[in-house]
């Protein structure tokens, strides 16, 4: 099974936006790929807070850009105040969600297992999750990199089984996020290349699984970082708030 030719990059715009703003990025962004010199090779999404996925929908119609989501439910329907299912993103026309992203580790305690329960309800809906994984400043610090990315990652799989093949997995160094710090391309590569021999321990068809880097990429790190062997993409965050940046990093994605 050989590699997936096209890079992915998703725009994860955090609890940022209006319905003004959003109007105007996504304008930017569709004026700018539709511009004729505008070589876009890669596959395109943006993810916005859930109450303007409707919105954000509307103005994607008929565009090259997919919908993506934040996050989903661990549930598929119920009793939970405030979640909102895979379902339900799947009905306003989501195609990816983040799932496991440090933010929600670390703010709303978010478990291995329970990115790994939120990653099934993503397949079973026919939403493809960018799962997010990755090392505190300190685990890095104290050799423990590959351990935790390894332990997060395995934890998917255990549940997801030969369905693991149908993720996104965004290796995004906790340390790097909103930082302004990048990985270097050679810390973020040698971290793929684990993330990959483990998803090749557990599907033949690992090749085709894309791995996105996310963590300060922006248009001036962007091109040296996607030139790395397993690194397949990005998750994009401040960057993908300013249609100029982003469109720079979509360039260098070809
Ligand atoms: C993110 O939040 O997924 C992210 C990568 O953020 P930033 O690009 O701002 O570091």
């Amino acid at each position: 099974m050989s590699r997936n030719p096209r890079k992915l990059v998703a725009g994860n715009w955090k609890m940022n936006g209006s319905l003004a703003a959003n109007q105007a990025l996504v304008q930017d962004l569709l004026a700018g790929i539709g511009q004729p010199e505008f070589d876009m090779t890669c596959d395109v999404a943006v993810c916005p807070p859930a109450p303007y996925l409707a919105q954000v929908r509307q103005l994607l119609a008929g565009s090259a850009i997919d919908l993506g989501a934040q996050d989903l439910s661990q549930h598929e329907s119920g009793a939970f105040t405030g979640d909102v299912s895979a379902a339900m993103l799947k009905d306003f026309g989501v195609r990816y969600a983040i799932v496991g992203h440090s933010e929600r580790r670390q703010h709303q305690g978010e478990t291995d297992v329970h990115v790994a329960i939120k990653v099934k309800r993503a397949l079973a809906a026919g939403i493809t999750p960018i799962v997010c994984v990755g090392e505190t400043l300190r685990e890095r610090e104290e050799g423990m990199t590959e351990f935790i990315v390894k332990r997060q990652m395995s934890a998917v799989i255990h549940l997801n089984g030969h369905c693991i093949s149908e993720i996104v997995v965004a290796y995004e160094p906790v340390w790097a996020i909103g930082t302004g710090r990048t990985a270097t391309p050679e810390q973020a590569q040698s971290v793929h290349a684990v993330l990959r021999a483990q998803l090749k321990a557990a599907t033949e068809h690992a090749e085709r699984v894309r791995i996105l880097y996310g963590g300060s990429m922006n248009a001036a790190n962007a091109a040296e970082l996607l030139a790395q062997p397993d690194i397949d993409g990005g998750l994009i965050g401040g960057a993908a708030l300013k249609a100029p940046d982003f469109l720079k990093i979509l360039a260098a994605s070809a």
